[in-house]
């Protein structure tokens, strides 16, 4: 059982063995809640570990200490809260593959790729600590003599970070280390499917913390329930709820935000389309989607689930692609050969199965794989499907390693079927042709938050800001100006005159508080 022993060596050096962990507080305590529940591995389909499951009195603990540390933390100077999050880069960067093999162990996804999600916390956290130093407002032309008219941005308060089980470590990182330096503190709800990446996470966090003061500014809430999601959601002491999750769940959760006039950041599902068009180089169209539709086992938001391609293409493109799935290697995702591996749980696979019968009872060819595999792991194959967009099942996310293909004979057309879907995630077009690509990025062009052209729609940047429209929940996370979701815009002026003219040139005085006539 090699899992099993790399388990327990690796839960011994990320400091996490002996903890019984429901909720922690972010000083170094943890609280041990009552009952439990199991981390499964996914490539064998037994129990890595045993968690605890928060209490209310946990949730409020969490979210008093988040409270509580938020009005000393939104004084401390923005550089200086970066030198907390500087810290924490660092120690992801010593602790890069004992995180990465934990990740890789608990949700299936490849070593290659599970490292690649530290890598981005360290390249978020990074981002975000350059931004400690030029968090800034604007000074703008006041109409009235002698008055400075400006915005500045302040901290926000407690933010509630939902996380789902794909990115159990890096989609907390994209929130948390912008949060952090824009003088927030965060209460973080993971995934049930990922709770001890969630602990090994934060039990570093929490010793770094513990260096800079900022103890209680990362706090933890592990559960198996919705409850504390609703909780969260409908508590007014959290200004900020980001969920990223399925949209479905983000459908419940965004209307209790709502109704205390919170503010929701939503990163919810994607059904994800790549075009090739006529003029596409098929050498570089073609790593793209095996990684983007295989890649994480199709369990990413930005997963390529539907392929248009140019009819003149298309029995070139099915011919390598037929042949590039059959190298696929399916198996242990700690093996450094593998490039597919198990889904998360035996629902997803369920799933999987009912997709593909569903593409083919509505017509659909079977052009490669469609199976699952024997054994107790959760592993699917790789599986394309001819398919036609208005089918119900393309026009939903079954988190699995499904591509729809489908043929079309102009770009706008492809542009039009790419667009008829409810989801506006990740987009990409394969062309040599510069006006194709302009039309492609054009207003009338692609709908999604992220339109690429001659790179696939899966691996972001974190430069850029990221996120998407439609039923993805118009959420923007990472780079850019993302920040300013965690914080609450102030317009002030000041009048350094000894007048007080009022805007729009308005007159308002009582004849006795007119200014004395010099005589
Ligand atoms: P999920 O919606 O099942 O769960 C997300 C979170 O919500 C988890 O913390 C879960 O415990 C909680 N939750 C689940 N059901 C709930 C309920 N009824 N009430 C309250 N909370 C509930 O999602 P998942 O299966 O963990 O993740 C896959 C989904 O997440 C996919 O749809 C994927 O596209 C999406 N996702 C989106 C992004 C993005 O940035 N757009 C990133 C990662 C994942």
């Amino acid at each position: 059982m090699p899992h099993r022993d790399q388990r327990d060596t690796l839960l011994q050096r990320l400091g996490i063995e002996e903890l019984n962990p429901a909720a922690a507080l972010g000083d170094g305590s943890w609280r041990s809640g009552i009952g439990g529940f199991a981390s499964i591995d996914p490539a064998v389909g037994e129990p890595l570990a045993l968690v605890q499951r928060a209490t209310p009195d946990d949730l409020e603990a969490a979210l008093a200490a988040a409270c509580r540390v938020f009005r000393h933390w939104r004084e401390v100077p923005a550089p200086r809260r970066g030198l907390f999050v500087r810290d924490l880069a660092d120690a992801w960067r010593e602790k890069k593959d004992e995180l990465g093999t934990l990740i890789a162990l608990e949700t299936g996804k490849i070593k290659a790729e599970a490292d690649g999600e530290v890598q981005e916390m360290i390249d978020i956290a990074d981002f975000a600590v350059g931004l400690s130093r030029r968090l800034e407002g604007s000074v703008l032309a006041s109409e009235r003599p002698q008055h400075r008219l400006f915005e500045q941005w302040h901290p926000l308060g407690p933010v509630a970070v939902i996380t789902a089980f794909n990115f159990p470590a890096a989609v907390w990182a994209w929130n948390a280390t912008l949060a952090a330096v824009c003088g927030d503190t965060v209460v973080w709800k993971p995934s049930p499917k990922a709770p001890l990446s969630a602990v090994a996470v934060q039990r570093i966090a929490d010793e770094v913390a513990a260096r800079h003061g900022a103890g209680g500014v990362f706090t933890l809430v592990l559960s198996d329930e919705t409850w504390p999601v609703e909780r969260l959601a409908g508590d007014a002491r959290v200004p900020l709820v980001s969920f990223t999750g399925s949209s479905h769940v983000g459908r419940a959760v965004a209307p209790l935000v709502a109704h205390r006039f919170g503010r929701c950041l939503l990163e919810c599902s994607g059904n994800n389309a790549l075009i090739v068009d006529e003029s596409a180089d098929l050498d570089l169209a073609l790593p793209a989607i095996l990684f983007g539709a295989v890649g994480t086992a199709g369990q990413r938001c930005t997963t390529t689930r539907r392929l248009f391609v140019h009819e003149a293409r298309l029995d070139e493109l099915i011919d390598r692609l037929t042949r590039a799935y059959a190298q696929i290697r399916i198996g242990d995702p700690l093996e450094p050969a593998t490039l597919l591996g198990p889904l998360i749980d035996e629902e997803a696979r369920r799933a999987f199965v009912a997709a593909v019968a569903e593409a083919q009872a509505a017509g659909g060819e079977l052009l490669h794989g469609g199976n699952t595999l024997p054994g107790h792991g959760f592993f699917v194959e790789p599986t394309l499907i001819r398919a036609d967009n208005a089918w119900p099942v393309v026009q939903r996310e079954t988190f699995a390693p499904i591509l729809y293909l489908m043929p079309f004979r102009t770009l706008d057309e492809a542009i039009r079927l790419q667009n008829a879907a409810p989801q506006g995630l990740a987009s990409a077009l394969f062309t040599s042709d510069l006006r194709r690509a302009e039309r492609f990025l054009a207003a009338a062009g692609s709908d999604c938050g992220i339109a690429n052209v001659n790179l696939g729609t899966s691996g972001a940047e974190v430069g850029g800001a990221f996120g998407g429209e439609k039923e993805t929940g118009g959420g923007r996370e990472a780079g850019s100006d993302a920040w300013k979701a965690y914080m609450r815009r102030q317009t002030a002026t000041i009048n350094w005159g000894s007048s007080l003219p009022l805007a729009q040139g308005i007159n308002f005085r009582p004849p006795s508080t007119k200014p004395p006539v010099a005589s």
